[in-house]
């Protein structure tokens, strides 16, 4: 199994003992006292203060050119580490490229040593491949950790560890998209992970926090994630996370943000051969990942989107849509009725298609109004519905709705664009939702409110959405009141 290890770094001596004595209460199997970033940690220090934990300790003095704290150099470094081999540490750091002079000393003294390299930029496969093969053959435990800029790179570096053909590796990566190789430490035969003691307080980027990366390392551990780009702040990771720990699922969900539209297929096949459960699939990659699937359900062939895939265990990527069924139940529990009721649908994208298919089983009489009139016209087409298309600039003569349904961005933080539907309509509504999130309180969802009609947001859309994407991946039924609960911290917050 793969050991958790938590770096500290503090502000002296006594708070970084009291932060080892909380990650080892925490669940951590060892604690690596970063000496280049603690104020007064010397070996004799380390030795007097840290006690008991020595023994669940790696020593490292991180010297600046490997990203680290520590200008010592030649025989001052030499001699510190020389001083710490001395202590009953259960590992002592080494880095390849300026100690392997002590590696022998090391061995003579039959002291556990974590031989390392970091590759801060530009790598290539051969080299990392290099390193970390003379790092397992001179360490206990030979690590490398190599920058990426994305997920994508991530997943190359993981391919290296089967051809390198040693077993006391620790390969991972940091950077943007460097959480994968955290998550799936345990997975590929790693020795050690580092990670976080908290959330946000990590030492390299990508170390997940102790508390999920304890979820994930052990057997059957469930990663899913959300592909998409650019991926600024999903409200996703936080409502499956609350719901896998609430119901001890060993499980996480990730962002994968994906630079170009070429990378998507092998990047599934990818995490299909790494043996990940699941996908969502955002902007703009819902066409290009309904290409790549190997089936479709029923109900997301109709629509043409799918917004989540499910691994199975030979490898097979089956894709659905379940911003139908989110769609669906945010309507049901808001107790508003749409059948035989006259709706309009604003917008003729992925959302808009979803609503289509919800609203027509439940009975609605739809109309479409979209920017571009043509792409209303194949979503009625596509999907086969009884439904005709409006155009934007009638709406305002139109006779009343009594629903009205927002499936474009317009109204969202951060997009421009003015509101399509007139106010009048909103005011002879009877409810009003906006699939929009982000902010809660749109201005359409207001001017609903202030005429005193029912206004749905697009929080339990995501919701439910989710909620059935979680059941697909774990079959098991999601803990509603604790993923919308995690929702809404996050999206007061
Ligand atoms: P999409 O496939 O890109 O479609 C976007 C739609 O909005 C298109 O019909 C587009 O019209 C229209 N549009 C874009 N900019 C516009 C503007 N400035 N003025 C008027 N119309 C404009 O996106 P989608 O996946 O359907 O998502 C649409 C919205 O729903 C997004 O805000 C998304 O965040 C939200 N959503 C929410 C949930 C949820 O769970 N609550 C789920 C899915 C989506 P053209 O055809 O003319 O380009």
């Amino acid at each position: 199994m793969t050991k958790i290890c938590v770096p500290i770094a503090g502000d002296d001596m006594l708070s970084a003992l009291e932060l080892a004595h909380k990650a080892i209460a925490g669940g951590a199997d060892l604690v690596e006292i970063r000496a280049d970033l603690i104020p007064g940690a010397t070996p004799d220090s380390i030795g007097q203060m840290f006690g008991t934990v020595l023994g669940r300790s790696v020593i490292t003095l991180r010297s600046r050119s490997e990203g680290g704290g520590s200008d010592l150099i030649g025989n001052e470094r030499s001699s510190w580490i020389r001083a710490a081999l001395e202590l009953p540490a259960a590992y002592i750091d080494l880095e390849i490229d300026t100690d392997s002079g002590l590696i022998p000393e090391a061995k003579r003294l039959e002291k556990k040593i974590i031989v390392s390299k970091h590759f801060f930029d530009e790598w290539d496969e051969g080299l990392v491949s290099d390193y970390l093969t003379r790092c397992c053959e001179d360490g206990s435990i030979g690590k490398v950790a190599a920058r990426v800029e994305s997920v994508v790179d991530a997943i190359d570096l993981l391919k290296l560890i089967p051809k390198i053909g040693y077993d006391n590796h620790a390969l991972m990566a940091m950077g943007t998209g460097a959480e994968i190789t955290r998550a799936i430490a345990n997975a590929v035969g790693s020795s050690v992970v580092f990670c976080a003691l908290d959330s946000g307080k990590q030492v390299a980027p990508g170390q997940l926090d102790l508390r999920s990366q304890k979820r994930v390392t052990g057997d059957n551990s469930v990663i899913v994630g959300l592909i998409g780009h650019p991926l600024h702040h999903s409200l996703s990771p936080v409502m499956h996370n609350a719901a896998f720990d609430a119901l001890g699922i060993p499980g996480i969900y990730l962002p994968f943000d994906i630079p170009n539209p070429e990378m998507v297929d092998s990047f599934l096949r990818d995490c299909a051969d790494l043996k990940l459960r699941g996908m969502n699939v955002t902007i703009p990659y819902k066409e290009v990942a309904f290409r790549s699937v190997d089936e479709i359900e029923g109900d997301a062939q109709r629509v043409g989107a799918i917004n989540t895939i499910v691994i199975d265990g030979q490898g097979g990527l089956h894709g659905y849509n379940t911003d139908i069924f989110g769609f669906s139940e945010a309507v049901r529990i808001s107790g508003f009725d749409p059948s035989g009721k006259r709706t309009l649908i604003v917008g003729a994208g992925g959302a808009a298609r979803a609503a289509v298919l919800a609203l027509d089983k439940l009975g609605a009489e739809i109309s479409i109004a979209n920017r571009t009139p043509e792409r209303a016209v194949s979503l009625i087409s596509d999907i086969e519905v009884n439904a005709r298309t409006i155009a934007i600039a009638d709406l305002t003569d139109s006779e009343p709705f009594s629903f009205i349904v927002n499936a474009t961005p317009v109204g969202m933080t951060g997009f421009g664009g003015s509101a399509a539907i007139p106010g009048e309509l909103v005011a002879e509504a009877e409810a009003v939702m906006d699939m929009i999130y982000n902010p809660l309180e749109t201005r359409l969802i207001s001017d609903a409110r202030s005429h005193g009609k029912q206004a749905i947001s697009g929080l339990d859309m995501l919701l439910f959405q989710g909620a059935k994407a979680f059941e697909l991946w774990t079959g098991k039924r999601a803990p509603i009141d604790i993923m919308r609960e995690a929702l809404k911290k996050e999206v007061s917050g």
